[in-house]
Parts: structure tokens; C-alpha cells; sequence
């Protein structure tokens, strides 16, 4: 029994908040970990200025509905769908998320938690646990199906490296360079045809 597990942003969506930075003109929105690598502080960051800029949940995911999946992305996710158990693996969170998954046909999503008070205001975010991604094809493997890990950053290899099969989906260079162990899709044909290819193998 073979299970597939894909990142969310960079391959169905685009990155949330720098495509959010864009849309609503608030360049320090696109602060990532790469600038900031205490997560921790970068979230309060981004949370301070949500409220600086009062923009409540109801906003937000407003802007994020206009963002739509990637082009061509649903009907992948259609076609995988019918084809393999689909699980997204993704360090959003569902508030975020919400809006772009019922536009992808509502996949299962694994991921963690805003809080917000009664005015829709972010007060807190809850991370359900750290390196998930990689947890959760473990726990996967412990049912005893074996997987195939989908992903286009730092944030999948330890996934891409646990699963039985691990694919890179358009990643940066430096990524490709550093981890020349995983094939690299660059389209959606390119990357059911290794998921095809891997099934087949493992
Ligand atoms: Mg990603």
C-alpha cells in the first residue's frame, strides 16, 4: 500500500506570505526564516504587524482566497487523488490555508493552528508539533504504507529523506546542489510520472 505526501506552498500554491506581502503592499511581510531564522520571533513579527495594519482572519483570508492554487494544480491533485491516498504535509496553518483548499477540492491537510480572538484579531499561533512533515510519514511507514514525499524546500528534506521515495518539485538551485539524491520534477507531467515511476518501484 503506497501513501503520497506533498508540500503545500511552492507546489499547489504559491509561498502565502510573500505572495500576501505583495498583495497587500506590506513589504516587511516578506521577512522569511532565511532573514529571521527564530521562528519564533519571525512569527511574533508577522503577528505584530497584522495587528499594526488591523488585518483580522476574515481579511486574510480574504486576501488569500484571490490567490488561487498554482495553475494546473487542481487538476493534478484531481487525478492523483484517483489514483493514490493523498496527504498534505505543510507548515501553514489551517486559517490560511482554508481558503485555497476548498478551491483544491478539499485534499486532506496536515498542518497547525491560529488562534484568534472574538474580533478576528491573530492573537497566537500553535505549532501541533515540530518537524512534522518527516513525523508524520514515519507514523505513515508505522501503518505500514510506504511513501512517496513531494516537496520544493529546505523543510521537506528531512520528509523527501524518510519516505521511500523523495522528489524535488521545481526547487532552488541550492537546494538541487545540496541534496542531488532526489530527482527533480519541473512540471506537473514531470512529477506524476516520477510518483508513477516510483510506485512501480518501491
Ligand atoms: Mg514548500
Amino acid at each position: 500500500m503506497k501513501i503520497v505526501c506533498l508540500d503545500m506552498e511552492g507546489v499547489l500554491v504559491p509561498e502565502i506570505w510573500i505572495e500576501f506581502a505583495q498583495r497587500t503592499g506590506i513589504a516587511e511581510l516578506r521577512r522569511t526564516t532565511r532573514d529571521e531564522p527564530d521562528y519564533d520571533k519571525l512569527m511574533k513579527f508577522r503577528l505584530g504587524l497584522l495587528a499594526e495594519h488591523k488585518l483580522g482572519l476574515p481579511d486574510i483570508q480574504a486576501v488569500i482566497g484571490e490567490m488561487g492554487p498554482m495553475a494546473g494544480a487542481r487538476a493534478f491533485l484531481d487525478d492523483l487523488r484517483q489514483h493514490y491516498q493523498v496527504v498534505i504535509l505543510s507548515d501553514t496553518f489551517y486559517e490560511f490555508a482554508r481558503p485555497l483548499m476548498v478551491q483544491l477540492g478539499e485534499p486532506t491537510l496536515f498542518c497547525h493552528r491560529l488562534e484568534a480572538d472574538a474580533a478576528g484579531r491573530v492573537v497566537d499561533y500553535h505549532l501541533r508539533m515540530p518537524d512534522q512533515k518527516r513525523a508524520a510519514v514515519k507514523a505513515f511507514q508505522g501503518l505500514n504504507f510506504k511513501v512517496i514525499a513531494a516537496g520544493d524546500s529546505y523543510n521537506d528534506t528531512a520528509m523527501l529523506g524518510q519516505a521511500e521515495a523523495g522528489i524535488l518539485v521545481h526547487p532552488p538551485e541550492n537546494v538541487i546542489r545540496e541534496f542531488p539524491q532526489f530527482p527533480v520534477a519541473r512540471s506537473y507531467a514531470e512529477l506524476r510520472r516520477l510518483i508513477d515511476e516510483a510506485a512501480a518501484r518501491i
